[in-house]
């Protein structure tokens, strides 16, 4: 998820620098809701998991496209382009530099620049320039609506008053313990704030342990939302707590302020929020970063990357995030 949405300033600056131009994103179908509503784009091909490359490489073929964007450089994505005998561009992965730091906490980075602006490299002969703006996502009438149902139907207040909470990642050393989460909806509704948990289906059990701790004041929407449903909760939020994960990246991307958590994952890899109301958390260990992506379990045992990240600490920088 945080990966097509990183894309979208370089999609924007496309679109103005050339207004006539035809646009199509090739992406999976399970993420063609992240860019279904962007004016910016004519196309979006959503292909499945079990789509032949070579049926989607006759597809890039026919559009007869002047230009080719490689974002994402994996080995499906080279397939693919091996397979349309047309010129990609790539942007600087850094995949050696991202090794040594993780293997030997040696920072060699010299392209210090977020990774939406490394997407712009790919685009070089396009013309095209960071704008500065955010990430975008155009969050659908529908999902507006969804949520605020949800919020009367709650006795939430439906506009900027509650704090969303995101505990959910894929991969666990990059998830804040539940225990935690518990902690910080309690000390929020302590204080009189309404807090909503926000996650997938996969996550409603701990969502709902969340919630059930912290009282009357908290409620989850695990599982009971779309993408465009959940957009419109985190826009609808005054604020939003979330680690290292695509809905972080969807909050900054609908406008608001995060408190982001950072465990093994640093800076130097590019994904932290851009241009964004936004406060990251992070602990210097000298054990970080000890992967790019997070694992299923910490390699040391103790994961105090992130155990180390208080509740009371969040707290107090949820209570300083601008409005
Ligand atoms: S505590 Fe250190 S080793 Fe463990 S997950 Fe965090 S960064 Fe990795």
């Amino acid at each position: 998820m945080g990966d097509i949405l990183l894309t979208t300033p370089l999609i924007r600056a496309i679109r103005r620098r050339h207004p006539d131009a035809w646009i199509t994103f090739i992406t999976k179908a399970a993420f063609v809701p992240l860019l279904a509503g962007n004016p910016r784009l004519n196309e979006i091909v959503g292909h499945q998991p079990t789509t032949p490359l070579s049926a989607l490489a006759r597809r890039v073929r026919a559009g007869g496209f002047t230009h080719h964007l490689d974002l994402h450089d994996s080995l499906r994505s080279r397939a693919l382009a091996a397979l349309t005998a047309r010129r990609w561009h790539r942007y600087p992965k850094h995949r050696f530099a991202r090794a040594v730091l993780i293997r030997f906490k040696r920072d060699i980075y010299r392209d210090r620049r977020h990774v939406v602006e490394r997407y712009f490299d790919a685009a070089r002969e396009l013309d095209v320039q960071p704008d500065e703006g955010p990430l975008e996502f155009f969050v659908p009438r529908t999902g507006l609506e969804q949520a605020r149902r949800f919020l009367a139907d709650q006795r939430l207040d439906p506009v900027a008053t509650f704090v969303a909470l995101v505990p959910g990642a894929a991969h666990a050393t990059k998830r804040w313990p539940v225990g935690h989460w518990q902690r910080l909806a309690a000390l929020l509704t302590a204080q009189g704030v309404q807090v909503v948990v926000v996650g997938g289906e996969a996550e409603q059990a701990a969502c709902e342990d969340i919630a059930t701790a912290a009282g009357d004041l908290a409620t989850s929407a695990a599982g009971r939302f779309d993408l465009a449903g959940s957009a419109a909760l985190l826009k609808l939020a005054r604020c939003a707590v979330a680690g290292d994960t695509g809905p972080m990246h969807l909050a900054t991307a609908v406008g608001t302020p995060v408190v982001a958590l950072y465990g093994p994952t640093v800076r130097a890899f590019g994904f932290f929020p851009y241009r964004a109301r936004a406060t990251v958390l992070e602990r210097d260990l000298p054990c970080r970063p000890c992967s790019s992506m997070g694992g299923p379990a910490c390699p040391l045992g103790h994961h105090r990357c992130l155990v180390d990240l208080t509740p009371e600490t969040v707290l107090d920088q949820v209570r300083r995030l601008p409005r």
